[in-house]
């Protein structure tokens, strides 16, 4: 190619990649430094299982030699699962903001950054952000039992119980 036509070429594409990111130079996502977010925000959920809104990136499918699905959900504040239970438990990793957790019949949690959660199997449960804040998780999914399996939403009155 002419090298004059490709200096050009070469002009804009740095300038729209310039205008579209402004962290051009580091290469980051320009919304993940802003939100201090380690994965994308991915995907909006919109499966009818959570109450609000809520982001998914999957980060690893469950095979025939690993059966863990994991994948980084951003809860928006007041956004939360159905109650739900998974056949082979559930791992959850709190990445960021302020979250809940509770099984049925035990008092909720709230979930920091940095808090860790195993989830037994077949116990129903549901995780989301508190009213206030987002809550950032990696849920690490048993899949060797069987899918989740989505039970009733929560209630505002569940949602809202001190405990
Ligand atoms: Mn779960």
């Amino acid at each position: 190619m002419n090298k004059l036509i490709s200096l050009a070429l070469f002009s804009v594409a740095i300038t729209t990649f310039s205008c579209n990111n402004p962290d051009a130079q580091t290469g980051a996502d320009p919304d993940n430094v802003r939100e201090g977010l380690i994965f994308p925000k991915g995907e909006k959920i919109e499966n009818g299982h959570f109450h609000g809104t809520a982001w998914l990136t999957s980060l690893v499918v469950s095979d025939s030699t690993n059966f863990n699905a994991v994948g980084s959900v951003t809860f928006e504040p007041g956004a939360r699962t159905n109650w739900h239970l998974h056949p082979a438990g559930q791992i959850i990793l709190a990445t960021g903001g302020v979250g809940y957790y509770q099984e049925k019949g035990s008092p909720k949690r709230i979930l920091h950054k940095g808090d860790a959660v195993k989830c037994p199997p077949n116990i129903p449960h549901w995780h989301g952000a508190s009213p206030d804040q987002q809550f950032i998780q990696i849920a690490i999914t048993g899949r060797e039992n069987g899918p989740t399996e989505w039970l009733q939403p929560v209630t505002d009155e569940e949602y809202d119980a001190s405990k």
